[in-house]
């Protein structure tokens, strides 16, 4: 049940509130709901277990049921009493509670072998000693039927004296496993006489050292289910095969037809640049690429709430992105706007500077204070709190808030010029004091001016003084992977970013000296920030930035404030506050017509919102005669991926309309498309005079293609054979061997089609 009530009646309706309100209308369980998070505690848990979390104890709150906890620990060579603990703190921070519902799979065991012994007397199971070798020979693939185990026949006693040997210990790993005996030729693999118990001779964290068979998961599941009488298993995708068996073992084991559980499936969730799987994210923490399980930068839940995200935040992530049936990758571009939305609301604006630059106001006095009240929140909030800035003769500015030979936009200090400090008044730079050495700058001189009424000046910067400044560590957080979708290659260390972590020292107003360990604050034009609370001592934070105002890989500034001076990126409070109260929507009103105007969907519109750039990009790319939906698409995916944490893009909108009239008119492929972008990313150009000057123009001649088809087809007898005996899935790796040896030009219908012919 959710201590919030806000998930169940605000998620958006989806199949399983249709099953489960059929189900009531039916009484099928007389009324209950039932569902279970059934974690393996072999690691913590992470955005993607938010989702399942969310999905089952909402589904539970919606409906007046409940949700058990149950961790599902039937392998003890992986689990440990740590990740139970974690898991259990994750899931109540996330805002969830199972009341008395906590259950474990390892208390099951007993129970579970007397359902084995049920199943090998009711013929329906049998002990196989074939080898693990054996028993792959005689599995089968999925073009051919299995054969059946020579062990298939023994006699009912038999079988029962093995298995009671085998829970004696009096066998090694692997000597024997008790399997479901039901249809070696059927098309499911999972129904071909599946392994259900095997012998591991293993220290269980919680049961010691008293078993050493341990069930395996599809029998340990859906019995679990059973015992605890769950209504609704709901589970990801990967699981749709293995619904046969279990249904197939619930009714072995003579569970009512009607009222058992039942499985459903629902798409995962994938976010763009995040690796989610416990396997992969333990080499992380064992190989020390990062700090810990609750390293910031990790997608566990730890991490996300170490680094200042709120359990809110994630909830209504997990709420936007809705739950379907195909899978499909979320932008984490979405997650960040959704989580700077929630912290909008909650977090007073403060002043720190990162990179300090000295200033002198030179008409102060060396001891003249003065101090300024400063509300802590933008006037939009209608919130009233404030407090006392001081301010000295010597204060700091941002380094890159001065610049000595600035372009004529350049709304910041530089000779001459004027800015406003913010919550103070407007100063001059009248003298740039330099390192006679290095020529780097290291004082401003400036002075006060005083304005009338009238007169506007453009730029505010933050500011602290300098006598009064706390000095603080600070950490700045980048993305974790370069790559889209981390821990495909060999090694996952050459996919990590390596300036993942920034760390500084910074200078801060002095009433973040008494910030407590997990206070949230907005640095004025920085960021969302968090004080650390595991690295903070007494006197000495550490402040950790959440999320930027805007996404960092976008800071592809140069552009920016050359097309868009509207949308002055370094602005004092760059988001702008909507309301004091948070608003309610499945998808903000702007995202929905964006997605309406250029026809894309409502997560790509999210990210055009966040992006100002990307916005500019298509306009251009639109204005020279690019159809809008692909030249979204190409944008939003490819030249954002391809240039993520650069800094400015060396081309136009006219480039992106170029490309896609070469890939809409067939000149060029994809894949050779995708090469472009990156070209273009790097070095700019023109799509048609890259692709002329580098003779990448779609292969049209059939002639070509065939010699290609042909030579892979001869380098590749054992796969042609594979093909030819059934196996169609060989089919995709001849292609790409094709599309290889053309450079990624050849047509890959074309390619495929041709290769289909010469096989038949
Ligand atoms: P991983 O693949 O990260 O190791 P897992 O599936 O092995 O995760 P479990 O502990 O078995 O981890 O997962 C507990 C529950 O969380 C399962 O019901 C599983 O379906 C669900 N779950 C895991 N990953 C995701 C995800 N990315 N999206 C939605 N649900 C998930
Ligand atoms: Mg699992």
């Amino acid at each position: 049940m959710a201590t919030d009530e806000r998930t169940a009646p605000e998620a958006a309706s989806h199949f399983l509130h249709e099953i489960i309100e059929r189900d009531l209308a039916s009484d099928r369980h007389g009324g209950r709901v039932v569902t279970r998070f059934p974690p393996e505690p072999n690691g913590f848990l992470h955005i993607g277990h938010a989702k399942s979390i969310c999905l089952n104890f909402g589904l539970a709150a919606r409906y007046g049921g409940v949700c058990h906890l149950r961790l599902d620990d039937t392998n003890p060579t992986t689990e440990d009493v740590a990740y139970v603990e974690a898991i259990q703190r994750d899931v109540k921070w996330l805002g969830f509670d199972w009341a008395d519902k906590l259950f474990f799979a390892s208390d099951y065991y007993e129970k579970l072998y007397a359902f084995a012994e049920q199943l090998i007397r009711a013929g329906k199971a049998y002990v196989c000693s074939l080898s693990e070798e054996e028993f792959r020979a005689y599995r089968g693939t999925v073009t051919e039927p299995g054969r059946e185990s020579p062990y298939r026949s023994r006699s009912v006693e038999e079988s029962l004296d093995l298995f009671a040997r085998m829970r004696a210990g009096e066998f090694p790993d692997g000597a024997h496993v008790v399997r479901a005996k039901i249809d070696m030729a059927s098309p499911n693999m999972k129904m071909r006489d599946w392994p259900l118990l095997r012998i591991r001779h293993e220290h269980h964290y919680r049961r010691g050292d008293a078993f050493c068979v341990y069930p395996l998961y599809d029998f340990a599941h859906c019995l679990s289910d059973y015992l605890e009488n769950i209504t609704h298993s709901v589970c990801t995708l990967e699981f749709e095969s293995n619904r046969e068996l279990y249904d197939w073992i619930l009714e072995a084991v003579g569970a009512d037809p009607v009222t058992r559980p039942r499985q459903y499936e629902f798409a995962r969730l994938n976010v763009t640049t995040t690796m989610m799987s416990k396997r992969k994210l333990l080499e992380l923490v064992q190989r020390k690429l990062v700090s810990g399980w609750d390293d910031p930068r990790m997608p566990t839940l730890s991490g996300l709430r170490r680094r200042g995200v709120t359990p809110e935040a994630l909830r209504d992530f997990c709420d936007r992105i809705g739950i379907a049936k195909t899978n499909s990758v979320v932008e984490v571009a979405l997650f960040d706007h959704v989580l700077r939305e929630d912290l909008d609301g909650r977090c007073p604006r403060v002043m720190g500077v990162l990179r300090p630059l000295e200033v002198e106001l030179t008409d102060m006095a060396a001891d003249e204070r003065v101090a300024f009240d400063a509300p802590y929140w933008p006037a939009e909030f209608g919130r009233t709190e404030s407090r006392e800035v001081p301010l000295g003769r010597r204060i700091y500015i941002e380094q890159d808030d001065f610049m000595e030979a600035p372009p004529k936009d350049f709304h910041r200090l530089a000779p001459g010029r004027e800015v406003r400090l913010r919550h103070a008044f407007v100063i001059r730079c009248d003298e740039v004091v330099k390192d006679p050495t290095t020529g780097a700058v290291t004082l401003l001189r400036c002075s006060r001016v005083l304005t009338d009424a009238g007169k506007r000046v453009k730029g505010t910067i933050h500011w602290v003084s300098a006598a009064h400044a706390l000095d603080a560590e600070v950490r700045l957080y980048d993305r974790l992977f370069l790559t889209d979708s981390p821990g495909q290659s060999d090694d996952v260390a050459t996919e990590m970013n390596p300036r993942s972590l920034e760390v500084l020292r910074g200078k801060f107003e002095p009433s973040l000296a008494s910030a407590k360990a997990g206070e949230r604050f907005q640095l004025e034009r920085l960021g969302f920030f968090v004080v650390d609370e595991v690295d903070s001592r007494p006197g000495a934070a550490v402040f950790a930035r959440t999320v930027g105002l805007r996404d960092t890989w976008a800071k592809i500034s140069a552009r920016t404030e050359e097309k868009a001076p509207k949308a002055e990126p370094r602005a004092v409070s760059v988001t702008p506050p909507k309301s004091a109260a948070k608003p309610a929507r499945p998808t903000s009103a702007a995202a929905s017509s964006l997605a309406a105007t250029y026809g894309i969907t409502p997560a790509e519109a999210h990210l055009l919102e966040d992006e100002p750039l990307l916005r500019v990009l298509l306009d251009e790319a639109i204005d020279a005669g690019a159809a809008p939906k692909v030249a979204a698409k190409w944008l939003l995916h490819d030249v954002r991926a391809a240039a993520m944490g650069v800094r400015s893009l060396p081309f136009g909108g006219v480039a992106i309309a170029e490309l896609v009239a070469l890939v809409e008119s067939g000149a060029i492929t994809n894949a050779v498309a995708k090469d472009v972008v990156a070209t273009l990313v790097r070095d700019g150009g023109s799509p048609k005079a890259l692709v002329e000057a580098g003779g990448l123009a779609q292969l049209t001649d059939g002639a070509a293609i065939e010699a290609a088809v042909d030579a892979v087809l001869a380098e590749n007898a054992a796969l042609v054979a594979r093909f030819r005996a059934g196996n169609a899935n060989v089919l995709g790796a001849l292609l790409g061997q094709v599309m290889r040896k053309t450079s990624g030009k050849a047509n890959p219908q074309a390619v495929e089609a041709r290769i289909r012919t010469k096989l038949a």
